[in-house]
């Protein structure tokens, strides 16, 4: 039996793809291990206490509720035949499709480092940042040893100095210096920012290198260039200068490549193990068979690939879906046009750089705060129709206390999405890959 368009992921690529094919009239059906959509740019809010883990994960059913043309499959998908159009599911069955579109994302690649998979803290998933956060608290409120014992280093290192390690990096001081300023915890350590680059936010201008450089140091960063992680320790980093940082707050920022099952490509793989895409985003010469969002290596029409973003996944994933329609009415296909949004990060409060427009004007501050909360709640209206709620949250969230976020067992302001109780996604703090064994089917607005 055949499943309509099967798509793997349910990210801003997939989710933005089934959406797209349903308001074609097109039957989808939507596979994904969580039961849940992750909007991974807001996860290092939840690794530094100032968001709970389901403001940032909305379930699957909820999203395409009011889409009946959209199936939705929980389920691990553990191979995949793309000529013919069909996953095997963990739990053994298949599904065949008329079309196949992998949308699976990436996972954070630790390039061998010894002990980096063991030891340090990825920030991919919501179950990732609720692991760090657990883990930034446990060692936070830790009692201090009775006697003269030594208190055990509560430094916190993030490796990568790209926008998301910058980010946490800026998300996890503020958490830090609002506990100090409270008073009540004094030895609450260093914030480490290590990169084996000469400089911050690489691929943005000197400017923004500078400003995010200056900002960081202003909040009590020490800031590691130039070194390279030799091996990760459960109570510290060691560097290839030969120092050492003593640490058991290891954030892994340092790179990310294509979802295991990218793999199902073989030969049709290229940098980072994406699947490498035609113009039009379909996959070698296979009909039906597409790669959209940070699982592909998407042309850029000047010999390089698209960046790993959000809104290249949501608008890969729309642009793939029309060429299916395309196919369907026997017209040509069209080779993806990305619509640039700019690049931006938020260091801190009020502190943000952003690059816009096409000769990419360089802005810094609340102006480039008002970007990224733009470009943000576009993300996000794929996903929640109350973008307002997150518009205020945003705001307000520059003055909230996070300290008392972590000294209390108070759970974080959510924002005010307005979803009912039952609401809630199933977040699992072990590794979902295994989840064949509770496959769940909702169309529509059958299900609750
Ligand atoms: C911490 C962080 C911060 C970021 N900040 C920004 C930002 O500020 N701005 C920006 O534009 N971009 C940002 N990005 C990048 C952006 O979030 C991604 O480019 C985008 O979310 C990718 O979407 P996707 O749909 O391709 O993949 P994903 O969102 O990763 O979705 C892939 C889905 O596939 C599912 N899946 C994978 N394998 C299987 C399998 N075998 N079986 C079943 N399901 C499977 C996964 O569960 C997942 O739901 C950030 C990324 C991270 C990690």
């Amino acid at each position: 039996m055949t499943e309509g368009v099967l798509v793997l992921g349910g990210g801003l690529a997939g989710v933005a793809c089934a959406q797209q094919l349903a308001q074609d009239g097109i039957e989808v059906t939507l596979v994904d291990r969580n039961d849940y959509h992750q909007f991974q740019p807001l996860l290092y809010q939840v690794a530094s206490s100032q968001l709970p883990a389901e403001d940032v994960a909305r379930p699957h059913r909820t999203i395409f509720q009011k889409t009946p043309a959209v199936k939705v499959m929980t389920a691990g998908v553990s191979s995949v035949d793309l000529a013919a159009h069909s996953l095997t599911l963990a739990e053994g069955r298949t599904l065949s499709g008329s079309h196949v579109v992998m949308a699976a994302g990436g996972q954070p690649n630790f390039f061998g480092i010894p002990g980096a998979a063991e030891h340090a803290f990825p920030l991919y998933s919501v179950a990732d940042a609720e692991r760090l956060r657990l883990q930034v608290k446990s060692v936070l409120q830790e009692p201090r040893p009775s006697g003269g014992d030594e208190v055990p280093a509560r430094n916190i290192v993030v490796v990568g100095a790209g926008p998301t390690g910058v980010e946490t990096t800026g998300a996890l001081s503020e958490l830090i210096e609002a506990l100090r300023a409270d008073g009540k915890e004094a030895n609450t350590g260093t914030v480490f920012l290590v990169d084996r680059g000469e400089v911050l936010l690489g691929g943005f201008s000197d400017k923004a290198h500078n400003y995010a450089h200056r900002k960081l140091t202003e909040a009590g960063v020490q800031i590691r260039l130039g070194a390279g992680v030799a091996a990760v320790h459960p109570d510290g980093v060691a560097l290839d200068d030969g120092s050492t940082i003593p640490s058991r707050i290891v954030v892994w920022a340092g790179g990310e490549s294509a979802a295991e099952i990218a793999s199902a490509a073989g030969s049709m793989r290229g940098a980072g193990g994406r699947i490498d895409v035609r113009a039009d985003l379909g996959v070698g010469d296979l009909p039906g068979v597409w790669a959209v969002g940070d699982v592909a290596n998407i042309p850029d029409g000047a010999g390089g690939t698209l960046p790993q973003l959000g809104s290249v996944a949501q608008q890969s994933g729309r642009w793939a879906a029309q060429n299916i329609v395309r196919q369907q009415r026997g017209e040509q296909t069209k080779p993806f046009a990305y619509k640039d949004k700019g690049i931006m990060a938020m260091i801190g409060r009020n502190a943000a750089v952003a690059e816009v427009g096409k000769h990419r004007h360089q802005v810094d501050g609340p102006i480039a705060f008002a970007a990224w909360l733009g470009v943000h709640a576009m993300l996000l209206s794929g996903v929640h129709a109350r973008t307002d709620a997150f518009l205020t949250w945003a705001w307000d969230y520059f003055d909230r206390d996070h300290a008392a976020t972590l000294e209390s067992s108070a759970r974080p302001q959510r924002i005010a999405w307005g979803d009912d109780g039952d609401d809630q996604p199933h977040i699992r703090l072990d590794k979902p890959a295994s989840v064949g064994d509770h496959t769940t089917t909702v169309r529509g607005e059958t299900h609750g």
